[in-house]
Order: structure tokens, then C-alpha cells, then sequence
């Protein structure tokens, strides 16, 4: 059993899913395949959304439109006989017309699952078609009545047990040899959709993975395979071709964009490989994160956060107790699920540095029953593994540094571009 997955940028063209069809026709296991929205889609979505929540209806069903011609663009490069799959996208599509002209945008957070989810509903029902069309016979699959979830609307977290009970329910391979189902979403036990967080269709292939005791997870994406640095920031990259789960993890949370941090669970528990592999080419191996490794990492890896912001708290009594202090803070910033990715304590303050969202205002004013607040806005964080000077000098080049933390192989830069 392999467990495939398609990110957005894979299926964003026709051209990409002719490419799906090719590396699934070289697989005679069973095989289990994730796929997410197509291209920009998400995002495209979340303006849908912004207009609902606003009551801008009319906005909404435009912004909707364009959503669809963009599928249909797509369908009409794909398919011969085409009139069955636009019938079924159209249905698709209807209902969110619907739910946009006859419901008010109450809460946000459970809006935003119901609605956003669609975009890989829609996806996966364009691949699952055109590759049945190509001769891969496959079975499509609602995956929000597969993975159950909690109700933590936009980043929820899977049931495993009851989602097993679940996949056991509608998947079976002993009938259907590869099935086609969505990342990124499920839903709740009451039967509410949810989404995993954004990205969270690698999420999505590891439980799989784990629910089916996969052989393997394969991401297939538009990169070579995992390098020690985001190529589009800094030059001269370097193909990392085995990582440790420990490494995966530790990459991941410190913002490395090419696997989501939730990913690593799963398949650990399970000891099941996790490749990260090229779209365009297939042939090439790509990289490989499992348990043991033969060549530990010998290149310095550099990870860089953006859109942070550095929040800096004084008590306004005065009194100092870091423990108090900490643990305030940290209440106020989960519950606007504000991610802390760097704290920094000194005799009379606390520092962190949190990823703006569309709750850091709120959880700022809460602080600010307590605390005096400070901020410093479009920040990134520089996070090296493995440092050297010579590195660190060409790493934070041109920019201030607000905030530095050093251990032995590794250091953390808080910067701002210089002006
Ligand atoms: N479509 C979702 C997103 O763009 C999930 C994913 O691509 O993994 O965030
Ligand atoms: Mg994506």
C-alpha cells in the first residue's frame, strides 16, 4: 500500500494532472491518493469567504465565478466528453452559490472550514475523473465523512480510532484498488466540515499513511526534493537527500515551508518513510525522512519565518514573576491562536515573537489589561542549523537584528530588512 500525495501547484494546469496520470500508471500496488486544491484556489476561496462574512453577496458569487471558470478552463483542456464532469462540478458549485445567498457569515472559523473545504472537493473530483478516463480505474472518495475530527475549526486535529473505523467503512481495496480522496479537510463527529490548517494536505497523506499501514508516503512536489534552503531566498542550495523524523520535526516548526510540522506524527509512530519527491521529474529520487539515517546532515540548513511580529510585555504593576507572567501570556496568546515561535525573557520583561493573524489584535488588547505592550511589525526570523560566522555574516546581510538566541550548533535571528 502507497500513499501518494498531489499538492495544489502539481494540479494547478492541465498539463499537471496529465503528469498525475503518468506517475500513477507506473504503481501496481494499492494506492491510496491525497490531493489538494488546484493552484490558488484556497486562497481564492478565503476572498469568497471575506465577502460572505462582510454580507457582500454579490462580491462572493463573483469572486465564485471566476473559481469555477478556472475549473472549467481546466476540464475543457482534459476531457474528450466533458459533460458529466461539468454537470458534477456545476452541482458543486451550486450548492456554495446557495449557501452564500441563503446563510449569514456567523463565525468565521466554521464559515471558513464549510466553505473553503470545497476547493478540494472540486479537485479531487476533476483527478479522479480524468484519470478513470484514462484508463487508471480509481474510487473518489468525501474524506469529511472519513477523517473525524475535533470541532478546533481551521486547525483541526484527526480522531485516529474513529477515522479508521471510518476509512474501513468506505475504502475498500480488496474492491477498488486506488482511491482518490481530499487533503486539508474532514470534519467533526457531528458531521460539520473542518480543515486541517493551510498546507495541511501533507497532514492529511501521513494519517492516511498511518491508518493504512502505508509502505511509504510520497509528496510529490514542484522542488527537487527537501534542500538546505528555500531557493527562491538564498543562492547556492543544497539537495539533502535522507533526514532523520527528528530533523523533519525540528526543520518543520522552525518554519521550513516544505512539509507541514504536523506531518512528521504520524508516520514516526509507524516508522513509515516519508519521500518528498519531484512532480516534473519523476525519476529522480528526491529525499527520503525516515528513522535512521545513513549520512547525517553535514551542510548548514537555513529556515526563514516570515510575518512575525515581536511583542514585548512589561507587567504594568511592576511585578516581575516570570512563571505569573509566562503563563498568562501564553493563555491569552492560544486562545487567539496566536504561534509563538521565539521567547526571550529578561529582568523586567517578556519578549516573543508570534506569526501575525487575524486574532493578534485581539490577543494584544487582552495583554494589555496587564501588561504595557510593544510591537515591531514585518519581522523574519532566521533560524541556522549548523552555523559558522562566514554563514551568519551572509545570512543577515542588509538587515537589523532586533533579537538574537545562540546554542551550540544553531542560532536564531529576529531581523528586519534595512531600509
Ligand atoms: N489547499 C490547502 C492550502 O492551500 C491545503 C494544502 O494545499 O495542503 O492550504
Ligand atoms: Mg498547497
Amino acid at each position: 500500500m502507497l500513499v501518494y500525495k498531489f499538492g495544489g501547484a502539481s494540479v494547478k494546469s492541465a498539463e499537471g494532472i496529465r503528469n498525475i496520470v503518468k506517475i500513477v500508471e507506473t504503481v501496481d500496488d494499492k494506492l491510496f491518493i491525497v490531493v489538494s486544491a488546484m493552484g490558488k484556489t484556497t486562497n481564492a476561496l478565503e476572498t469568497v469567504l471575506d465577502f460572505f462574512m462582510k454580507a457582500d453577496r454579490r462580491a462572493a458569487i463573483a469572486k465564485l465565478n471566476e473559481i469555477k471558470d478556472y475549473h472549467c478552463g481546466i476540464i475543457a483542456e482534459l476531457f474528450s466528453d466533458s459533460a458529466s464532469v461539468v454537470n458534477e462540478i456545476s452541482s458543486v458549485f451550486n450548492e456554495i452559490s446557495e449557501l452564500l445567498i441563503t446563510c449569514v457569515g456567523d463565525d468565521y472559523d466554521r464559515w471558513y472550514d464549510r466553505l473553503v473545504s470545497f476547493g478540494e472537493i472540486i479537485s479531487t473530483k476533476i483527478v479522479s475523473a480524468y484519470l478513470q478516463q484514462s484508463g487508471v480505474a480509481n474510487q473518489w472518495l468525501d474524506m469529511r465523512q472519513i477523517l473525524i475530527t475535533d470541532s478546533n475549526f481551521r486547525e483541526a486535529n484527526v480522531r485516529m480510532d474513529e477515522s479508521l473505523r471510518k476509512l474501513n467503512e468506505f475504502a475498500d481495496f480488496s474492491a477498488n484498488r486506488i482511491y482518490v480522496g481530499q487533503g486539508f479537510i474532514g470534519s467533526n463527529l457531528k458531521g460539520d466540515a473542518t480543515t486541517l490548517g493551510r498546507e495541511g494536505s501533507d497532514y492529511t497523506a501521513a494519517v492516511a499513511g498511518n491508518l493504512l499501514d502505508a509502505e511509504s508516503v510520497t509528496i510529490w512536489k514542484d522542488v527537487p526534493g527537501i534542500l538546505n534552503a528555500d531557493p527562491r531566498i538564498f543562492p547556492d542550495t543544497v539537495h539533502i537527500p535522507e533526514l532523520s523524523y527528528q530533523d523533519a520535526v525540528e526543520l518543520a516548526y522552525s518554519g521550513a515551508q516544505i512539509i507541514h510540522p504536523k506531518t512528521i506524527k504520524p508516520l514516526e509512530n509507524k516508522q513509515i518513510p516519508l519521500y518528498v519527491r519531484p512532480f516534473s521529474t519523476p525519476n529522480q529520487a528526491g529525499s527520503v525522512i525516515k528513522k535512521s539515517i545513513e549520512k547525517p546532515i553535514n551542510v548548514p540548513v537555513l529556515i526563514v519565518r516570515k510575518n512575525q511580529v515581536l511583542v514585548t510585555l512589561r507587567p504594568r504593576d511592576f511585578s516581575f514573576v516570570l512563571e505569573n507572567c509566562l503563563s498568562e501570556v501564553f493563555l491569552i496568546l492560544n486562545k487567539n491562536r496566536v504561534k509563538v515561535s521565539l521567547i526571550q525573557s529578561s529582568a523586567i520583561s517578556v519578549s516573543v515573537s508570534v506569526e501575525n493573524n487575524r486574532y493578534l489584535n485581539a490577543a494584544l488588547d487582552e495583554l494589555a489589561n496587564d501588561f504595557k505592550v510593544s510591537y515591531n511589525e514585518n519581522l523574519e526570523l532566521l533560524t541556522i542549523r549548523g552555523i559558522t560566522d562566514e554563514i551568519i555574516k551572509t545570512a543577515t546581510a542588509e538587515r537589523t537584528i532586533l533579537l538574537s538566541q545562540y546554542t551550540r550548533r544553531s542560532a536564531r535571528f529576529l531581523m528586519k530588512m534595512l531600509e
